[in-house]
């Protein structure tokens, strides 16, 4: 009786012992939430992409090998915490920043960056917009390396990652749907950003036959009811959607309606007015997602 006992101990503990190689190794489906300390740490290997909490605004700063790429920079008053951000991350130089269009929630904290951290490159929807913080941004951008208006089908790299700009494909007069559009391929991954592009720039890329999918779509416009349709959704079938939004905003965003679609379409929406700032790391086959200021909270 005392042998069996043991010998189920034995097997209880070698059962043990290989659920936890299995889950130090990610061999489980789906994506293992990182913990605080493994976020802070970037040993450089695969891309990194972080949806900075900058409340109803954007900021996503990707990182592959040893560039970086920022794209949008919040509203100004977020520069000095995007700075310090940054330089905790050891982001000393930018290899592009992108101002995916020149509204100050993306634009604002550009124009306080742009004086702070080298950049070998800038790109923009235009040159020039009815907006102080764009401007400025625009001004010191031509100063310095010089502001590119990409065209849809360029594709530059960013360490082992491929940048695919897809649109805009035409000028509009909403401002949101001239939103640079971005697809990052890296390995067997890719990542969509939107800007605050609308249905009706969605709506053209669809018409385009541009290949849209991606394992995690960057909503946009905040969650807007007047983004992320369906047929868009549907292309680019998305396991994630980060939504980028400050908690009680006025504009109500996100859309119930557009949480309603990515429910429908079985998406699973991260949002920073809920998580704060979001980490998504891959291998180029998996997505590792983490939120480290939720995880620092939950260590408390
Ligand atoms: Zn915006």
């Amino acid at each position: 009786m005392k042998k069996r006992r043991c010998v189920w101990i034995a097997l209880l503990l070698v059962a043990a012992l290989a659920l936890g190689l299995a889950w130090s190794f990610h061999l489980f489906d789906g994506p293992a939430m990182l913990t605080g300390a493994d976020v802070a740490d970037w040993d450089g290997k695969g891309i990194e992409l972080r949806f900075f909490d900058v409340g109803q605004a954007d900021s996503i700063l990707v990182r592959c090998g040893d560039e970086a790429m920022l794209v949008d920079g919040g509203n100004r008053d977020d520069g000095p915490q995007l700075l310090a951000d940054l330089e905790a991350l050891g982001v000393r130089r930018f290899a592009c920043v992108v101002c995916t269009h020149p509204h100050e929630d993306h634009a604002g904290g550009l124009s306080y960056l742009i004086d702070r951290i080298p950049m070998q490159r800038a790109l923009a929807p235009c040159r020039e917009a009815d907006n102080y913080w764009f401007s400025d941004f625009a001004a010191k951008a031509g100063e310095s390396c010089g502001l590119t208006v990409p065209a849809p089908g360029d594709e530059f790299p960013l360490g082992e990652a491929a940048v695919q700009v897809l649109g805009p494909l035409r000028w509009h007069e909403d401002m949101n749907d001239n939103s640079i559009i971005l697809r990052i391929v890296y390995g067997d991954v890719a990542f969509l950003l939107t800007g605050d592009a609308t249905w009706v720039a969605e709506g053209e890329l669809v018409d385009s036959g541009a290949d849209l999918k991606a394992d995690l779509l960057k909503a946009g416009h905040h969650g807007a009811n007047s983004s992320s349709s369906y047929h868009f959704l549907e292309l680019a079938a998305p396991d994630y959607a980060v939504i980028s939004v400050g908690a009680d905003n006025e504009h109500g965003h996100p859309g119930a309606y557009t949480l309603d679609r990515m429910s429908d379409a079985g998406i699973r929406v991260l949002r920073t007015d809920q998580l704060g700032t979001i980490v998504c790391r891959s291998d180029g086959k998996r997505l590792y997602i983490g939120a480290p200021e939720k995880n620092d909270e939950a260590e408390k």
